[in-house]
């Protein structure tokens, strides 16, 4: 395709995909705007893993808790639509609330287990608002493949869960995590930092660093979630949780290799972040 197609209706996307879909794989990268590179990378790897690229951009209010940010996330969606041009994006989908919830809309999808530790204990309802609206754009957009970010662990273990569990035809694709420079995870919320909150917020990053060095020097998972403890207790920071989990069930304790997940606020913001420590990595006490 050469000039990238906006589609504001799930019947306009599904006009304009039918066409190609004979002929050309589709990759899809499912966004809530506010676009920055740890999104664009997204894309980059959409367009090595297929031949058309489809981006949405939506902030689903099903995935933000009653006291959360939905009123006031960040849509700049005239700069959103010129990276997504820039990065070379095919089609981009922009459905609207109503019509992704419709009056009397009463079916969601309910993650299994996976779903209750770490950011779903902290935002009951969170992580079923990610399955279903992921549910709904697979329907719509019917990817052949379709990528998320590590920076969101765990909602990467809920997705592959729920296309394993429900038979969704669709390979899942997983990201790194883009940084700042001075190692700040991209975050859509990193908007909301001040210039002071945003040197505090690089305790996260700190955070997992020492986690990690812990590890590598012979540590427990345990040792490991205390370095954490500390950095953030040093930085002042509240934390909701700074755990050494498995990787692929994101359980407590882990054994072999090891996920590293934190969340915190900076003022009233909240933060996330990970790292994996492969078994390879740790060292022996
Ligand atoms: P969001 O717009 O926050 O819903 O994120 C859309 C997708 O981008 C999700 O798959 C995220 O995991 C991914 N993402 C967000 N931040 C980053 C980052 N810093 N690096 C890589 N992927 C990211």
């Amino acid at each position: 395709m050469t000039e990238m197609q906006v589609a504001r209706s799930i019947g306009d996307l599904r006009a304009l995909l039918a066409p190609l879909r004979a002929e050309s794989s589709i990759g899809f990268v499912p966004t809530m705007g506010a676009l920055h590179d740890g999104h664009l990378s997204l894309v980059a790897l959409a367009r090595d893993a297929a031949e058309v690229c489809v981006m949405s951009i939506f902030v689903n209010p099903l995935q933000f808790g009653p006291t959360e940010d939905l009123a006031r996330y960040p849509r700049p969606l005239d700069a959103d639509l010129e990276l997504a041009r820039g990065a070379g994006v095919d089609v981009v989908f922009l459905p609207s609330v109503d019509e992704m919830y419709p009056e009397g809309a009463t079916t969601t999808v309910v993650p299994g287990p996976v779903a209750d530790v770490l950011e779903g204990a902290h935002r009951p309802g969170h992580l079923a608002g990610v399955a279903t609206v992921v549910a709904k754009l697979f329907n719509i957009v019917d990817p052949d493949v379709a990528i998320f970010g590590q920076k969101d662990a765990q909602q990467v273990a809920v997705i592959k869960a729920m296309v394993r569990d429900l038979d969704f035809e669709v390979r899942i694709e997983v990201g790194p995590t883009i940084r700042e420079p001075d190692g700040l995870a991209m975050s859509s919320r990193n908007r909301y930092l001040d210039i002071e909150q945003r040197q505090r917020a690089l305790a996260l990053y700190e955070a997992l660093q020492a986690g990690e060095a812990s590890l590598r020097a012979g540590g427990s998972p345990e040792d490991a979630e205390h370095q954490m403890h500390e950095v953030f207790g040093a930085a002042g920071l509240e934390t909701d949780y700074a755990a050494a989990v498995d990787p692929l069930d994101l359980s407590s304790p882990a054994t072999g290799d090891v996920l590293l997940v934190v969340a915190a606020r900076v003022g009233s913001t909240r933060l996330i972040d990970n790292l994996l420590v492969k078994a390879s990595q740790r060292g022996t006490s």
